[in-house]
């Protein structure tokens, strides 16, 4: 079971992604199951002291405020959005 980073509510599987029926956040599933299970370990600390549910969060600096933390909103096309000023960017 993943929980939706938004809300906190259970995803639904639908097609190759998971869907929040609440807030309709989306991730793609094959890519971010690896990948958050990989990086929820290493970034335990930062999880607890931030207070947050970082299910879906990525390691990667945001180009606007330096900030460590960012939400995949289309791994495919690299795209991310800052945890903590919301800045929408592309890694390549
Ligand atoms: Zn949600
Ligand atoms: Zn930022």
């Amino acid at each position: 079971m993943r929980f939706c980073p938004e809300c906190g509510s259970a995803l639904t599987p639908r097609g190759k992604e998971l869907v929040c029926r609440k807030c309709g956040y989306r991730t793609e599933l094959d890519e971010n199951l690896v990948f958050s299970e990989s990086f929820d370990h290493s970034m335990d600390k930062t999880v607890v002291a931030d207070g947050k549910r970082y299910g879906a969060s990525a390691a990667v600096l945001c180009p606007k405020c330096g900030y460590l933390l960012a939400q995949p909103i289309n791994p495919r096309k690299g795209l991310y959005r800052c945890r903590a000023c919301g800045h929408v960017f592309s890694v390549k």
